[in-house]
């Protein structure tokens, strides 16, 4: 097996459950994954903490980190930046951890452009009517956030294409799994195990001519 981790990215409309189903694979599997803690410029909701969910910063810092390239990327969102820190990424995918970014499209797109063999999951609710209930029941979001964010959903839907798998939240725990198997899939990949194949092919080599 391939020793470094892969870099997975998972993206989601706005509501789509995406960070809970991202904790509880956490939570279950600690030793096989990373998640990414993200910078932004968005105020923290109620119940949100420095650190754990983002590092909230001021524009000013956004930007000076923009400037010493700190970040693998970033992208402005509903009026934010947000963006992700690169040392604790690289750090832990060269300890073997798989390492998740939940981050919206355009982050994604450019993760996949930098690092090809990014695996790119998109998460949706079951139907549209689901993520406006989420979004009206997280209660968080004044009524014209709700409007920016599903207008948003609207523009993401018309990228989904670009990803390696579509995940239906129907069922958390269900949903769980599923981005479980997909990432641990990933590491049987041929192209992801090209050291592991030519070790084999040469100790085979050696057997061949009767060492
Ligand atoms: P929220 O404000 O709901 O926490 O996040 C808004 C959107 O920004 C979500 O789609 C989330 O996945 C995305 N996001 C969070 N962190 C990052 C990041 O570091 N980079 C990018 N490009 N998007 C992010």
């Amino acid at each position: 097996m391939d020793k470094k981790g892969i870099l997975v990215v998972v993206s989601g409309f706005s509501g789509a459950g995406k960070g809970t189903i991202m904790k509880q694979l956490l939570e279950e599997y600690p030793d096989r994954y990373a998640l990414s803690i993200s910078a932004t410029t968005r105020k923290p909701r109620p119940g949100e903490n420095h650190g754990r969910e983002y590092f909230f910063v001021s524009k000013a810092e956004f930007e000076e980190m923009i400037v010493r390239e700190a970040l693998i990327e970033y992208a402005q969102y509903v009026g934010n930046y947000y963006g992700t820190p690169r040392e604790y990424v690289c750090q832990q995918l060269e300890k073997g951890k798989d390492v998740i970014l939940e981050i919206e499209i355009q982050g994604a797109l450019k993760v996949k452009e930098k690092y090809p063999d990014t695996l790119l999951l998109f998460i949706s609710p079951p139907g549209a009517g689901e993520l406006k209930n989420r979004l009206v029941n997280r209660g968080t979001e004044s009524k014209a956030v709700i409007e920016s964010r599903l207008n948003r959903a609207w523009q993401e839907a018309q990228g989904v294409e670009n990803y390696d798998y579509f995940v239906i939240n129907d069922d958390l725990e269900e949903c769980v799994q599923e981005v479980h198997s997909i990432i641990q899939n990933e590491h049987a990949r041929v192209a992801r195990n090209h050291a592991v194949i030519e070790n084999i092919r040469a100790e085979l080599k050696d057997f061949a001519k009767g060492d």
